[in-house]
């Protein structure tokens, strides 16, 4: 059962052939089995599994099923979800329950999904590996004897996805964090548009970036996720009202003489990538062109500035964001001396070391001397990325590139910081323009190991963007079904 899609599982739903309670039962028990080891779920919510299950066998009896009803899945633990806790992965929010439900998994309430429990990060998504969590980092269940990196921040929600603790999930991406540790676990994720999902109740990193989007198996069960959280929300003042909803499976944008302009970034191609990347990105580039595919090269100038406009901008509105954990309202608090010495000892408690490095970093480039040449010129920069891309959308309907430069690494790899920033240079340019990138599998590496490569579209383009990525995903033809990922 652990291996269906949500496509599949719920047509098994609805005629009846397994029930919601049979397929939470399954899930829960493979988390008892595997979820120590992966270290993907913060907290496990099995009695909110099982009763989600139940009401949704009821919904199924009485013909009142909803769009994604018994479908279990995983939610970030950034999500704020009433009556149940809410970390960030940080001991600032170890026993914070929230008295509110977050607007996405409010929908998802809303859509009959069943909550298996909230999902391992990158402490207040900070990182690339998920080793900035407060709770240890979760494993990648591909070649599970390495101990390799799922990614981050949402590596708990693929390393849980990648081996069958849950069928979906939710992820947000404010520099990669959906469409990094997705490419490295053979999943797809989906960035979407900047906008489309609401950020209300979602724990706040760097607003003008942070993006919620889905997590799946394949590309048209990211498609359904994506059509439940989606929707504007009048407490979110950033939500659109453009809405999203996909039937599936989606239908083909090429072959049967369809043609697009599909663009490839001049600029990344001087960026090193494994040789892996390079020959699987190609071939499926081939497989394109040989469907319809018209291959154009486009110029974003500026593209590679977006890692340093990227690592101001994104600091700068953390260390605004995170001011309100002062041990005052909420949140862990730390007793001093005085007011300054409970939020010295709080804060220096409660937030790990590379959230302390941002805030850091945040705070000086907004400071009187450094916020003319630092944060206004980061400012600048993104608005000239933005405009490169639209202009590149003049001539190309979609924008193909790697999501990362090589397969999933070791846990223990002893990189800088900066050489973690430097993991989210083919990233970090989508979520400064605000615009959707669905990273799909493209092939296995000659170790094994999955690859992604990113569609990439103009605002409110997800849905082509996913129609593109679902012939990339039918040529790369992966099989990432969690029983053979994890070979049980
Ligand atoms: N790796 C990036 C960072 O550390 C992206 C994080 C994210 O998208 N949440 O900021």
């Amino acid at each position: 059962m652990i291996d269906l899609t949500i496509t599949e599982a719920l047509q098994k739903l609805k005629s009846g052939e397994i029930s919601a309670v049979e397929l939470t039962r399954a899930y829960l028990d493979r988390i008892e089995k595997y979820g120590k080891e992966l270290n993907c779920y913060i907290t496990v919510t099995p009695e909110r599994a099982m009763a989600d299950a139940a009401a949704s066998d009821a919904r199924y009896a009485a013909g009142t099923a909803l769009p994604l009803d018994g479908i279990p899945i995983g939610m970030k633990d950034l999500f704020a979800t009433r009556g149940i806790r809410t970390t960030a992965a940080s001991r600032m929010l170890e026993n914070f329950v929230p008295e509110y439900e977050s607007t996405v998994s409010q929908k998802f309430i809303d859509a009959g999904t069943v909550l298996l429990g909230k999902t391992n990060l990158d402490e207040f998504a900070m990182g690339t590996f998920s080793k900035t969590s407060y709770f240890g980092a979760p494993v990648n269940p591909w070649q599970m004897e390495k101990r390799l990196t799922a990614g981050g921040s949402s590596g708990g929600a693929t390393s849980a996805i990648a081996s069958g603790l849950a069928i979906g999930g939710t992820g947000t991406d404010t520099g990669g964090s959906i469409r990094f540790p997705s490419a490295i676990t053979g999943l797809v994720g989906m960035k979407p548009t900047y906008g489309l999902c609401s950020r209300w109740g979602c724990v706040a990193f760097a607003s003008s970036l942070d993006t919620p989007g889905p997590i799946a198996r394949t590309v048209d069960d990211a498609a359904l996720l994506l059509s439940a959280m989606a929707g504007h929300d009048p407490k979110d003042s950033t939500s659109s009202d453009k809405g999203f909803n996909a039937t599936v499976p989606l239908s083909p944008i090429l072959g049967d003489g369809k043609t697009l302009r599909v663009g490839i970034i001049k600029e990344f191609a001087a960026v090193e990538v494994s040789a892996d990347m390079k020959r699987l990105f190609n071939a499926r580039i081939e497989d394109l062109k040989s469907i319809g595919a018209e291959i154009v090269e486009v110029s974003i100038p500026n593209i590679l500035d977006a890692l340093a406009a990227y690592y101001i901008i994104a600091p700068a509105e953390a260390s605004s964001n995170l001011a309100r954990y002062d041990g005052m309202k909420y949140g862990l608090r730390i007793e001093g001396e005085d007011l300054i010495d409970t939020y010295k000892k709080t804060r220096a408690a409660g937030f790990g070391e590379e959230v302390q490095r941002r805030m850091i970093v945040g705070t000086a480039v907004l400071s009187s001397e450094s916020y003319e040449v630092y944060f206004m010129q980061a400012a600048r920069v993104r608005r000239m990325i933005a405009d490169s891309f639209n202009k590149a959308f003049e001539q190309c309907d979609l924008i193909l590139c790697p999501s990362g430069a090589g397969t999933a690494m070791p846990l223990d790899s002893d990189l800088t910081p900066l050489e973690y920033y430097a993991l989210d240079l083919f990233t970090v340019a989508m979520n400064l323009a605000g615009i959707p990138a669905c990273s799909v599998p493209c092939g296995l590496a000659e170790n094994g190991l999955p690859l992604g490569m990113q569609v990439v579209g103009k605002r409110f383009d997800d849905l082509k963007v996913l129609q593109l990525a679902k012939h990339i995903e039918q040529f790369a033809g992966i099989d990432n079904r969690p029983t053979k990922v994890m070979g049980k």
